[in-house]
């Protein structure tokens, strides 16, 4: 499946193939992806499904098989990373702990007269928030401002594209949540397009203008957070991405019969079809006589999770917080949007 949109891009990655010679199968099977000018793209999946690696092929850290990198319209597929005007920001952040936080962030800046590198450094850590730590080491920052160190130093030198590996992944999850907006808002007021590999969804979902979804080394789907939640093409994307019930029915055209009713589809099909259906989607209407009945509740606060069995499907409904049902509550369940035909 080829994903390369924009029409003139700024990256054009085209079929990269790697295997590592002691592993049988293929880390990264013909992964192709297009990145416009200061578009940000999440590289998601599950541990090992090759977004590392495919992250590695872009930066220049892994040589691959088969396939190109084109960054600026030049074939970069087999240059070292010093030599591809790319920027990266690694997991552990790679900070010199003998460098104050202001020579960290010069540290590419050795090329230009020492007046200016020291002004482009104050400017970027006062982008990143940290204008009076300078004179600090690393280790006397906390795990997010080290974080933005690194991003500092990374889009000091203006890279048209950063790649960022799991950036978020040692600090707590507030301070991700916080951290992760920040980077987004530094992207978009810098110009730069990035490239952030992760394994979180939710991380994925805020973030990024696009989503390339991974599994077993092939890009599976690609799109819009929102086209990705709400249009997933398979079980696992449906299920990597939030939590979805898988229903089947027969399909004619725009519509599906189901056990749940005749119900419209977000996209056309025909026979025997798999859907998904988000937990969301799922009304609950308190009913002595309806077919299903509560089995699990889970509060949460803004709203809450039930497990709701009907004949042999076990549902799984969010309701917000005015909706609330006792486990053994008997109900009928409606579905009240489009479902999605899944491959
Ligand atoms: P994670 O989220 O756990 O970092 P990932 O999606 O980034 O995983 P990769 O690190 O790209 O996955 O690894 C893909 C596959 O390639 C895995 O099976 C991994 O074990 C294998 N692999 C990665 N690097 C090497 C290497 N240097 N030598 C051998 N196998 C490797």
């Amino acid at each position: 499946m080829l994903f390369r949109s924009p029409a003139k891009p700024l990256l054009d990655v085209d079929r990269l193939r790697k295997t590592f010679s002691h592993a049988g199968t293929a880390a990264v099977e013909r992964v192709s992806l297009a990145l416009g000018e200061g578009e940000l793209l999440a590289l998601l999946g599950p541990s090992g499904c090759g977004k590392t690696t495919t992250l590695r092929m872009i930066g220049g850290f892994e040589d691959p098989d088969e396939g190109s990198v084109t960054f600026e319209g030049r074939d970069i597929t087999h240059l070292p990373p010093e030599s591809r005007g790319i920027g990266f920001v690694f997991q552990d952040y790679a900070l010199f702990p003998h460098l104050s936080v202001l020579d960290n962030v010069k540290f590419g800046l050795r090329k230009l007269p020492r007046a200016e590198a020291n002004a482009r450094a104050q400017e970027m850590l006062r982008l990143v928030g940290l204008a009076d730590l300078g004179k600090r080491r690393p280790h006397q920052l906390s795990g997010g401002q080290q974080q933005r160190v690194a991003l500092a130093r990374a889009l000091a030198v203006a890279p048209k594209l950063i790649l960022l590996d799991e950036p978020f992944s040692n600090l707590d999850a507030k301070m991700r949540v916080e951290t992760r907006q920040e980077v987004r808002k530094l992207l978009k007021e810098t110009g730069s397009a990035g490239i952030l590999v992760t394994h979180d969804q939710e991380e994925a979902l805020a973030l990024a203008d696009r989503i390339a979804v991974m599994d077993a080394g092939r890009v599976v789907q690609m799109g819009t957070p929102d086209e990705i939640y709400r249009n997933p093409v398979s079980e696992f994307v449906a299920n990597f991405i939030g939590r979805s019930n898988i229903l089947t029915g027969t399909a004619n055209g725009m519509n599906v019969q189901t056990a749940f009713g005749n119900l419209p589809m977000s996209r056309a099909a025909n026979g025997a079809v798999t859907l998904a259906v988000r937990p969301e989607q799922i009304m609950l209407d308190a009913d002595p006589n309806g077919a299903a009945i509560i089995t699990g509740r889970e509060f949460r606060g803004h709203d809450q999770i039930y497990w709701v069995q009907e004949g042999d499907d076990c549902l799984i409904v969010i309701s917000g917080p005015g909706q609330q049902h006792a486990i053994g509550t008997r109900v009928t369940m409606r579905i009240c949007d489009c479902v999605v035909p899944l491959t």
